[in-house]
């Protein structure tokens, strides 16, 4: 029997404020001495109160917007009550009831259609190491912003799932709402794992349980985690078991997935009002101005190079994910100074060097290259070169990078000034670390 995955997504992103969520500690937290960014709010001291961060809520709702969410009007903090040691207070303040933002959706490259249940704002909590059989406790994290987008559970591959966790990690650094570093922890991601029959699948039924794994923080992480997690509930359904409904963690070593606890449902959390933080109302004119302050975002850029600029869809898609994204204006650019399309990306694609040219020189080196000489006759030119020139090759090879240089310009010479030098130096480097 063959099963179908049905995978949901929480992402959770520290988002670039100042200051905490719920106090005035520095949120620049990242590398520093553990417990020096605390006050009794964050530390969770009785009788501190908390005061919201007004520019961690207009952050999330311009996410929000970014995601096609609806913005509520009305929105209020919950308390979320579990104990850990890593949250004093015994309650998380998080949303459950009215969050700031509902009903989003993104669609992927693939054109996969990927539906946000909601993105709603949280606090962090501390973060717990384990050593020499103690348990050591830095607060620094604790109370950080949280941004956290929950998808409904319509992934079918793990491949989606990462497009689009890569998605949203373009979309806030564009926002500038996060760094969304997942090696300092600004960004880390949940699956929530279950598997059905085809059947199920194509009549639209969820499985009655969940597994979820928790803080995956790289993709290749992810990878590994749901591939093994699928293994092991194909196993413990063949063998005509159910599948307990739980918190499971990923472990590299084994590279297996291992039972932390059982899962909670949502009554578990006993989630209630917070009493301390007023609920939030918003009216019309700031909810439009939010609007009015959203920049044009990688999927709308990706339309935008397709219609206006007549790229094609494969480089539209490359220019506007990941690092693309750091030369798509210099593209637009050369491209509104005479630049072909189509070339232009390429060579900005191809040869990252070019990004730090000027829009001239880079047209320039477009409409050059045309009545440059051939390849194979540079490669014949180089090979001369690099016969004739024993020594500069003998210290280039002991680490000499002044002898690179000079090959360089003895290729450009007999090449009678028709070669490309960033061509030529890869030439170079290419034949002599053979
Ligand atoms: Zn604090
Ligand atoms: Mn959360």
């Amino acid at each position: 029997m063959e099963y179908k995955l049905a995978l949901g997504l929480e992402v959770h992103l520290h988002l670039k404020t100042a200051k905490k969520m719920f106090c005035g500690c520095d949120a620049d937290i990242y590398g520093k001495e553990p417990n020096t960014h605390v006050c009794p709010t964050c530390l969770g001291l009785p009788g501190a109160l908390p005061v919201p961060n007004f520019d961690a809520v207009k952050m999330t709702q311009l996410l929000g917007l970014g995601l096609n969410c609806t913005l509520n009007n009305n929105s209020h903090f919950d308390r979320k009550h579990y104990f850990y040691p890593d949250l004093p207070k015994g309650y998380q303040i998080s949303q459950y009831k009215q969050p700031l933002c509902e009903n989003g959706f993104l669609i992927l490259d693939s054109g996969e259609k990927i539906e946000i249940e909601r993105v709603h704002l949280e606090e962090d909590t501390a973060k717990s190491f384990h050593e020499g059989g103690k348990t050591l406790i830095d607060f620094n994290k604790s109370g950080m912003p949280l941004v956290e987008i929950v998808t409904r559970p319509v992934f079918k591959t793990v491949v989606d799932a990462v497009a689009f966790s890569k998605k949203i990690q373009d979309i806030v650094r564009v926002l500038k709402v996060s760094d969304a570093d997942m090696e300092k922890g600004q960004m880390r991601l949940e699956a929530n794992i279950s598997l059905r029959t085809s059947e199920m699948e194509s009549k639209k039924i969820l499985p009655d349980y969940k597994v979820e794994i928790k803080n995956i923080n790289s993709f290749r992480f992810m990878e590994k985690a749901v591939e093994s997690e699928i293994k092991r509930q194909s196993e413990v359904l063949a063998s005509g078991k159910k599948i307990k409904q739980e918190n499971r963690g990923f472990d590299e070593k084994s590279g297996k997935t291992l039972s932390q606890r059982d899962k909670e449902e949502a009554h578990d959390y006993r989630y209630f009002p917070d009493p301390d933080i007023p609920p939030m109302e918003f009216d019309q004119t700031y909810l439009l101005g939010i609007n009015t302050s959203l920049p044009q975002l990688p999927y709308q850029l990706k339309e935008t190079l397709k219609t206006t600029y007549k790229l094609s869809e494969k480089n539209s898609i490359s220019l506007t994910n990941g690092l693309g994204l750091l030369c798509v204006n210099l593209f637009m650019r050369v491209v509104e100074s005479g630049g072909d399309s189509e070339r232009t990306a390429n060579l900005l694609l191809n040869r990252p060097e070019t990004r730090d040219l000027t829009t001239e020189q880079i047209i320039k080196l477009l409409t050059g290259v045309s009545n440059k000489i051939k390849d194979t006759e540079l490669e014949i030119i180089t090979n001369e070169v690099i016969a004739k020139n024993d020594d500069a090759v003998k210290e280039f090879k002991t680490g000499k990078m002044g002898s690179l240089e000079f090959l360089i310009g003895q290729v450009m010479k007999n090449a009678k000034g028709k070669a490309d030098p960033v061509i030529v130096r890869k030439m170079l480097t290419d034949i002599l670390s053979k």
